[in-house]
């Protein structure tokens, strides 16, 4: 049975019909007994999540309105600070970090009533597109539809726990490059990444600043863009948080009919049968409904995309990870040697392997002598593929390409890739991300019974167009 919608539910709690207390009992039951199996969640937050029930049933009985969240249990990517819960961002070099402060998209989201009920697994800061890449001590999430195959990275078990729960739930995610639509596509669920800028990053651990994305992931693509609506706005605390006004959910969609640009470059070779099958299969019923679809062509971003974008994420990564080195924040050694063999061992001891492939990568792209031939570069190459964009976006409104090139793989084929291969997986979603656009995806069903995503790409700030499509091309049981 579908759960409650989130308007639903507010509505049902405000009229006195559900009990917040008695149904965060319930999801937080169901969580605990199924991490043991998927490991969606890496730290389950029991007594807070009832403390903050019980404030929001007593002010709803003293006639309160709580907010469009009103109850409803959000689970919240380990790389977003949660204040009192240890917050590791999937990483063991920041074992026993507890945040004394809420990142603002958390804030939001308890002020319009929504209830924190934990931290979930990720790739450790981020680097994965399965969520395999789990830090030093962490267990592997697994795929609810089938749990010998991947959820998806980086948000795995925001998209997980998102698929598995009988309960209204809607999950707080980040993408850097695709952690939000990869494990969407893998595991089922809608995935809504906004505009660069549209939500604060106050409070996110940071893989790679001019590209990380807070958003949103839902049973239903309504659920996730309330959830999105609700974090999004200007923050004075964060410097490239944009100051634009925010009702891409609530606001009247137009009544100009849709124009959908289907991307030529995102088919054919590298893609799944299957999945190509889907997303033709629901270009035809979006077409049926009123949409307008053109061909549309990205050949530089498809040739030139990926390599572009882990350029220039490992070497803000490498620089971002230089503060955890057990001095100020997490997991330390005892002091001994000098400061930087010090350094050394506790990064040597805490970062996982990936993480440590980033750190050198990224050091040795940004090293003077090879800067120009590679950072440099990627910086240039990012301008000629946002420029490609906005060509493309001069005759139409959204663009629609597959998520994910494939269906969900298998746990040990997923770990059988090398990196390169493990790259070459975000061909679809990487191109989004690097430009700052507006993405989503959305759940289409395949022959081969597991989940494939819908891609719909819009220009910046374009939030409503993707949304509109998103419920347009929605399949609903
Ligand atoms: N797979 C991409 C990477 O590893 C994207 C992950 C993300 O968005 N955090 O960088």
């Amino acid at each position: 049975m579908t759960p409650l919608s989130l308007s639903e539910f507010a509505a049902r709690v405000h009229a006195g019909d559900l009990s917040i207390v008695e149904h965060t009992h319930a999801i937080l039951d169901e969580a605990e007994e199924t991490n043991e199996q998927f490991h969606h969640f890496v730290k389950i937050d029991r007594a807070g999540a009832l403390a903050q029930a019980e404030v929001l049933d007593a002010r709803l009985k003293k006639g309160e309105s709580l907010g469009v969240l009103a109850g409803v249990p959000v689970s919240v990517k380990d790389a977003i600070c949660v204040r009192g819960v240890e917050s590791r961002a999937g990483s063991a070099i920041l074992n026993g970090y507890v945040p004394p402060f809420d990142a603002t998209s958390v804030a939001r989201i308890r002020a319009a009533g929504g209830i924190v009920i934990g931290k979930t697994s990720q790739d450790e800061f981020g680097f994965g597109t399965f969520g395999l890449n789990t830090g030093i001590g962490f267990e592997t999430p697994k795929n609810p539809l089938d749990d010998s195959r991947v959820c998806g990275g980086s948000s795995a078990g925001c998209g997980g726990f998102t698929a598995l729960t009988k309960h209204t739930h809607v999950s707080l995610a980040e993408s850097t490059g695709g952690s939000i639509s990869a494990p969407a596509a893998f595991c089922g669920v809608a995935g809504l990444t906004p505009t660069y800028g549209r939500v604060s990053r106050y409070g996110l651990m940071d893989y790679a600043s001019s590209l990380d994305k807070i958003g949103a992931m839902g049973k239903t693509v309504d659920d996730a863009a309330c959830l999105l609506e609700v974090v999004s706005g200007h923050d004075p605390r964060e410097s490239t948080s944009a100051d634009r006004p925010v009702d891409f959910f609530t606001s009247t969609p137009s009544a100009k009919p849709l124009r959908a640009g289907l991307v030529m470059d995102f088919f054919g070779a590298g893609i799944a049968p299957e999945i190509e099958k889907a997303v033709r299969r629901s270009v035809s019923r979006l077409e049926k409904k009123g949409v307008e679809f053109s061909e549309v062509h990205l050949p530089k971003n498809r040739r030139f995309g990926v390599a572009a974008y882990y350029v220039t994420a490992m070497a803000e990564a490498s620089t971002n990870l230089a503060k955890f080195a057990g001095m100020r924040y997490g997991a330390t050694l005892p002091l001994s040697g000098s400061y930087n063999s010090f350094f050394s061992r506790v990064r040597e001891a805490h970062f996982g392997f990936e993480a440590k492939r980033r750190v050198l990568l990224g050091t040795f792209v940004r090293m003077a002598g090879y800067r120009d031939a590679f950072y440099l570069k990627a910086l240039k190459a990012r301008t000629v593929l946002q420029n490609e964009f906005r060509q493309a976006f001069g005759g139409s409104d959204v663009l629609v390409h597959p998520a994910m090139p494939v269906l969900p793989p298998r746990v040990d084929e997923a770990k059988n890739l090398s990196p390169v291969e493990e790259y070459a997986m975000d061909l679809c979603t990487v191109p989004a991300n690097f430009s700052g656009l507006p993405h989503a995806s959305v759940p289409l069903r395949t022959t081969a019974g597991l989940p494939a995503g819908l891609g719909l790409t819009a220009d910046v700030w374009n939030e409503r167009h993707v949304i509109r499509l998103a419920k347009l091309a929605e399949e609903r049981s």
